[in-house]
């Protein structure tokens, strides 16, 4: 039996060690006992080509408002606090989660709700931009492996090394041949982070084109937001279908058993926090993080005055 990395006592690999049987960290928490509602659905399965036309971004399952949701998001939130203060003190195994969206499509607000409430000890957001020229003269995945999480902490990646099968490949940044075998690259990078104990999660907040101008133009007009207005996300937008077919591709490609791309429906963002809140609280679940024990004789131990 192959030692499973990340889920204690369970092994990732079955015993003929197929992977292609793994064991989903999530339906590990689905079967038993299996919460309401079924988060997994949004996982890609391994294999399959994605359609984001198919995926309505406007889906809050039978929600209508924030307020349906407020304090299901809070015992979410709770439940991460907890269980990230256990993978902290535990200090062998990590998780690294990886946010992608078009522009405006809620990365930042999804940090803010999801995580407001966790200990900064232990959790840390690494944000990626156009690489510096230090970063460029590197092979690509140099400057987000050095970003990657050690053991017991939680990084979340804010854009990642998939801009590099994304806007690369829609603003022809390199050949297609070289973009085209990142995807095999990337799987083998995040196939080496699971095997060293890290959880990768991949959330692809999908919302909708009519959805981007509404965020778009209320920057404009909400003089609080406009800092946010950037003339460019207005340049990108114009390539749009070409980036859902970049999005579609790399979902396809890399949602793999070892590190699962989500779809989450991101028009609502009450929703999209929620979703996003209660698949991380499962996945920290299901790897089931301990206290290590105490040292022996503590009972006998007394302070001195
Ligand atoms: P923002 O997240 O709005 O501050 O924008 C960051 C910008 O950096 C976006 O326009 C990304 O497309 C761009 N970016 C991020 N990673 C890369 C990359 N690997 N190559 C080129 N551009 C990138
Ligand atoms: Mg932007």
């Amino acid at each position: 039996m192959v030692d499973c990395p990340h889920i204690r006592g369970r092994s990732i690999l079955n015993q003929d060690g197929d992977e292609s049987k793994a064991i989903q960290p999530e339906k590990v928490v689905v079967e038993d006992p299996p919460p309401e509602p079924d988060y997994p659905r949004y996982r890609v399965k391994p294999g399959t080509s994605v359609s984001l036309v198919a995926i309505d971004p406007e889906e809050t399952e039978h929600y209508r408002k924030k307020k349906d949701v407020a304090r299901e998001l809070e015992k979410q939130r709770r439940r991460i606090q907890a269980l990230q203060e256990r993978l902290y003190a535990e200090n062998e195994r990590g998780m690294l989660i990886v946010l992608q969206a078009m522009d405006t499509g809620g990365k930042d607000g999804t940090i803010k709700h999801v995580f407001g409430g966790v200990n900064p000890q232990g959790c840390r957001v690494s944000s990626f931009k156009a690489p510096s020229a230090e970063e460029a003269n590197h092979d690509f995945l140099w400057r987000y492996h050095k970003s990657a999480p050690a053991k017991g902490r939680i990084v979340i990646f804010n854009r990642s090394h998939y801009e590099d099968v994304l806007v690369v490949r829609v603003k022809n940044l390199v050949p297609e041949d070289i973009w085209r075998e990142r995807y095999e690259l990337i799987n083998d990078f995040e196939r080496g982070l699971t095997a060293n104990g890290i959880t990768v999660l991949k959330f692809f907040l999908h919302i909708s084109k009519e959805e981007q101008k509404k965020r778009l133009e209320s920057r404009l007009d909400d003089p609080d937001k406009r800092w946010k207005f950037s003339s460019n996300d207005v340049k990108e937008r114009a390539f749009w279908d070409a980036y859902q077919q970049a999005f579609g591709d790399a979902l396809g490609n890399c949602s793999t058993e070892h590190a699962p791309w989500y779809v989450v429906p991101a028009n609502k963002k009450w929703y999209r926090n929620l979703v996003v809140a209660r698949t991380i609280a499962d996945i920290l679940e299901a790897m089931d993080p301990r206290y290590p024990p105490a040292e022996e004789g503590l009972e006998k131990v007394r302070i001195p005055d």
